[in-house]
C-alpha cells in the first residue's frame, strides 16, 4: 500500500510538471517589428516569453518587410508620434548597449539600424495653418523656407509659388532598417535566454479556464501542437482581425488590412555617372521626402546598389486598394499607372532639386505590394482586450493598426503593450497621453461606436 503510495505520488508530480512546463507565462504572437519590440520589452523587464512568428527566421513578408523606413520626430507640441519616436531611439539605445554588454568589442551600433539624414517635407500654402502649428515652439531642429527664394536660397530647390518646405535635422531621424531591427531584437531576445518559435502558425486562440489554448501548426512539417499561456500578445499585423476572433471579435471591425504598392527606381548609371558631386551630395541630403499633398508622396533611399547608385523607395500613403486574398496580395505585381506614377513623382521632386533627369533616365528596378493595417482614425491601438461583458482582460494585449507610422515608434509601442501585460505605469505626461490616445479606453469607445 505504502509502495503504491509512493507511486502515485510521484506520478502526479511527474503530470503536474509536465502540465506546468506547458503553462507558458506569456506569449507573443508575431515577430515584426511590433511583436519582436514587445517581447523585448518584456524580456527586457525579466518576464520568460515565447515569441511565435509563422515566417523562418529571415522575415520575408508582412507590413515590416523591407530595409527602410522614414524615421521622424518633427511634431506638433505635445504629439504623441514625437514622443513615440523618441521613446523608440531612447530603447533602442539600451537593446544596443544590451547587445554589446559581456562582448571583447562593440558588435552593434545604432548606426547598424538607424541612417541620420535630414527629412524633407514639403507643403502647399493652403496647409500654412498646419505649418504654423508644427513650427510653434518647435524644439527639433528645423529650416523652413515659406517662399521660393528661401527654397533656393536654403536648399538649393526649385518650387512654386505655391509651396513651402521644411527640413528637419536631428539625431536618428532619416531612415530606419526594420530588417536589421528586427534581427537585433531577436538577438535581444535569444541573449536574455528567451525563446522564439520559428515557422510557427496559430491556427486557434481561445481562453479556457483562464487560461489561453493556443492551437499551432508547424509551417515546414505540417504538425500540430497546442500550447497554454496565462498571458497573450497578439501583434499579427494585418492577421490580427482573423487571429483574434474568438477573444476579441470586435477587432476585425475596428482594424482594415488595404494594398498599398512600392517601387524601387534607380537613376541609370550613364545619366548618374555624369551628376557632379555636388549634385549627388544635394540628392543624398535631400532623402528621405514627404510630400504632403493628396497622395502624399514619400520617398527615401533603400539602399545602394554594388555601384553605390542609390536604390529610391517610392510610394503613396493615400494610394491603397482592396485586398481580395490577405495570403497573396504581396505576391500582387504593380500596374504600369503605379509605375508611372512613381516615376512622375520622383521626377517632380529630382527637378524640384534642380538635377538634371529626365522621364527616361529612371528605370524601374522593382517593386512589391504591401498591406497597411488601418484604424479609422488612422491611429494604432496598443490595449488591453475587452472581454464579451465589456470587462477589460488584463492578461491579453492587443497591438495593431500601424498604418504606415508604426516603424519610427516600435520600441515604444512594444513598452506600452508590455506595461499593460505587466500592470506598469508611467507618471509622465506624455507616456499617459500617448497610453490613451492608442489604449484601453479608446478601444472600449471604439467598440461602442461599431454598428452606430
Ligand atoms: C508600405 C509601407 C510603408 C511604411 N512606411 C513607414 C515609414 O516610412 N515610417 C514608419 O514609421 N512606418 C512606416 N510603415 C509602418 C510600419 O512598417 C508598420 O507599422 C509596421 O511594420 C507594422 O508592424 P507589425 O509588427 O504590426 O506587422 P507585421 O510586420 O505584419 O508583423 C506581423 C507578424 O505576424 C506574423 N503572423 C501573422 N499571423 C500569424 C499567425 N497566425 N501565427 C504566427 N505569426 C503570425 C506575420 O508573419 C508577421 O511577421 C510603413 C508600412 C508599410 C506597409
Amino acid at each position: 500500500m505504502k509502495y503504491f503510495a509512493v507511486l502515485l505520488s510521484i506520478a502526479l508530480t511527474l503530470i503536474s510538471c509536465s502540465s506546468k512546463e506547458e503553462l507558458e507565462d506569456v506569449v507573443v504572437i508575431g515577430g515584426g517589428l511590433m511583436g519582436s519590440s514587445t517581447a523585448w520589452e518584456l524580456t527586457k523587464y525579466g518576464q520568460n516569453v515565447l515569441l511565435i512568428e509563422q515566417q523562418d527566421s529571415v522575415y520575408t513578408f508582412g507590413s515590416s518587410f523591407g530595409e527602410a523606413r522614414i524615421s521622424r520626430s518633427l511634431g506638433p507640441k505635445e504629439d504623441i508620434f514625437s514622443f513615440l519616436q523618441q521613446t523608440s531611439v531612447k530603447e533602442t539605445k539600451h537593446l544596443i548597449d544590451f547587445l554589446n554588454r559581456g562582448e571583447l568589442q562593440e558588435l552593434h551600433s545604432m548606426q547598424d539600424i538607424y541612417t541620420t539624414s535630414p527629412v524633407t517635407y514639403i507643403y502647399s500654402q493652403s496647409q500654412l495653418n498646419n505649418v504654423e502649428n508644427l513650427l510653434d515652439g518647435q524644439l527639433d531642429k528645423y529650416e523652413y523656407a515659406s517662399n521660393k527664394e528661401e527654397a533656393e536660397e536654403k536648399f538649393g530647390m526649385k518650387i512654386s509659388d505655391t509651396t513651402m518646405v521644411i527640413r528637419e535635422y536631428k539625431q536618428y531621424t532619416g531612415t530606419l532598417n526594420p530588417k536589421v531591427l528586427i534581427k537585433k531584437l531577436h538577438q535581444g531576445i535569444r541573449k536574455s535566454g528567451n525563446r522564439i518559435d520559428y515557422n510557427q502558425k496559430v491556427t486557434s486562440l481561445k481562453k479556457e479556464d483562464g487560461v489561453y489554448k493556443i492551437k499551432i501548426i508547424d509551417t515546414k512539417t505540417g504538425t500540430n501542437k497546442t500550447i497554454m499561456s496565462k498571458k497573450v500578445v497578439a501583434a499579427a499585423g494585418p492577421y490580427n482581425g482573423t487571429l483574434v476572433k474568438d477573444v476579441a471579435p470586435y477587432f476585425s471591425d475596428l482594424i482594415s488590412p488595404e494594398r498599398l504598392f512600392l517601387s524601387f527606381l534607380k537613376i541609370k548609371s550613364d545619366k548618374y555617372n555624369m551628376l557632379t558631386s555636388e549634385q549627388i551630395k544635394r540628392l543624398k541630403s535631400s532623402y528621405p521626402v514627404a510630400y504632403l499633398n493628396s497622395d502624399i508622396f514619400y520617398s527615401m533611399i533603400e539602399k545602394y546598389d554594388e555601384s553605390n547608385r542609390p536604390l529610391l523607395k517610392v510610394g503613396g500613403h493615400f494610394l491603397r486598394t482592396e485586398i481580395e486574398d490577405l495570403d497573396r496580395v504581396w505576391e500582387k505585381e504593380l500596374t504600369k499607372q503605379e509605375i508611372l506614377w512613381s516615376k512622375k513623382n520622383t521626377l517632380d521632386y529630382l527637378n524640384k532639386l534642380e538635377l538634371p533627369i529626365e522621364l527616361y533616365d529612371l528605370e524601374f528596378d522593382r517593386g512589391y505590394s504591401c498591406v497597411y493595417s488601418l484604424t479609422e482614425s488612422e491611429i494604432p491601438y496598443v490595449s488591453q482586450a475587452v472581454n464579451n461583458y465589456k470587462e477589460v482582460d488584463s492578461s491579453f494585449v492587443l497591438i495593431g493598426g500601424m498604418s504606415g507610422v508604426g516603424a519610427k515608434g516600435s520600441l515604444a509601442y512594444g513598452l506600452i503593450a508590455a506595461d499593460f501585460v505587466l500592470g506598469n505605469d508611467n507618471n509622465s505626461l506624455m507616456y499617459q497621453k500617448a497610453k490613451s490616445v492608442l489604449g484601453t479606453q479608446r478601444l472600449m469607445n471604439d467598440i461602442d461606436n461599431i454598428d452606430k
